[in-house]
């Protein structure tokens, strides 16, 4: 049993450093699929205020300790020696990996789900990397861009379909778990994570409050997105202000539009270049010249 536990755990590391190889950010999993190194900080006596994600230097703090670098993935291997497979972060750079998480229990067919959604909202799903779960569920990888980030959700979009962004890991391929291993669907492990559709992208961010401003005129509705950016808290700065651009430049308002948002994003604090490129970028992926 015990030559088995490390077999198990060569073969994950092995399949985590090949992760790593293509630039994305690792971490140990059990056979649970929770990270495999107990935190360091379980047994203080007063939880650490902020909570430390890591700064104190050691292993154990979930998808913070996620890295692409060989030498630590190995460390952290070498810390977890029951770890049978490995986590991959989500939301970081180079990939900026969103997950599709499409699963199959209680009868749900998300993947059905998947289709009419693409079909509502104009969009078609890219070929990229697909990962088989033993449940029969399939992870779908996408690419996210850089400025935008992505939360965490289940059953948001349908039924059956949890989406795995910023501060989310996704099972890698060749993990084995108490239920079986996860392989990548035949002819896609070779692909790079696909781009994002900028339809499902809009889907996967927060919607706008709950008052949606009238679209009657477009000053009014351009006023509205402009209320939307500024009402955003940090951490969601970025987001709102690229959600706002793409539905200015869905709307044909985009142009002029946008040194308002830039105000109401200075407002918030951001900068005016990350502003300005933030709009730029909604620009492009909504296909319009920024
Ligand atoms: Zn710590």
């Amino acid at each position: 049993m015990a030559t088995t536990d490390r077999q198990a755990t060569t073969l994950a590391l092995a399949h985590a450093l090949s992760a790593a190889e293509r630039g994305l950010a690792v971490i140990p999993l059990s056979r649970t699929k929770l990270p495999a190194l107990r935190s360091p900080h379980r047994d203080d006596p007063d939880p650490v205020r902020p909570p430390c994600h890591g700064e104190c230097g050691r292993f154990g703090h979930g998808v913070y300790d996620a890295s692409p670098d060989p030498a630590r993935i190995r460390a952290m291997f070498a810390a977890a020696p029951r770890a049978t497979g490995y986590g991959i972060a989500c939301g970081l750079p180079p990939h900026h990996l969103i997950g599709i998480d499409l699963d199959t229990k209680n009868g749900t067919d998300s993947s059905a789900a998947l289709r009419e959604l693409a079909l509502r909202h104009l969009f078609t799903i890219p070929a990229t990397v697909v990962v088989l779960t033993p449940s029969g569920g399939r992870h779908l990888w996408l690419s996210g861009p850089p400025d935008v980030v992505v939360p965490n959700s289940a059953g948001r979009l349908a039924p059956g379909i949890d989406i795995r962004g910023a501060g989310g890991y996704l099972v890698g391929p060749g993990s084995r778990t108490e239920h079986g291993t996860y392989t990548a669907a035949p002819g896609t492990a070779h692909l790079a994570p696909a781009a994002c559709p900028p339809a499902l992208l809009r889907l996967l961010l927060p919607p706008p409050r709950a008052h949606h401003p009238t679209p009657a005129s477009a000053g009014g509705h351009g006023q509205g997105l402009v209320q939307f950016v500024l009402a955003a808290h940090e951490g969601q700065r970025n987001t709102r202000l690229f959600w706002a651009a793409c539905r200015a430049y869905e709307d044909g308002i985009g142009p002029a539009l946008a040194d308002a948002l830039v105000e109401a994003a200075l407002d918030t604090g951001l900068s005016e270049r990350e502003a300005r490129a933030t709009i730029a970028s909604a620009a492009r992926m909504t296909g319009h010249r920024p």
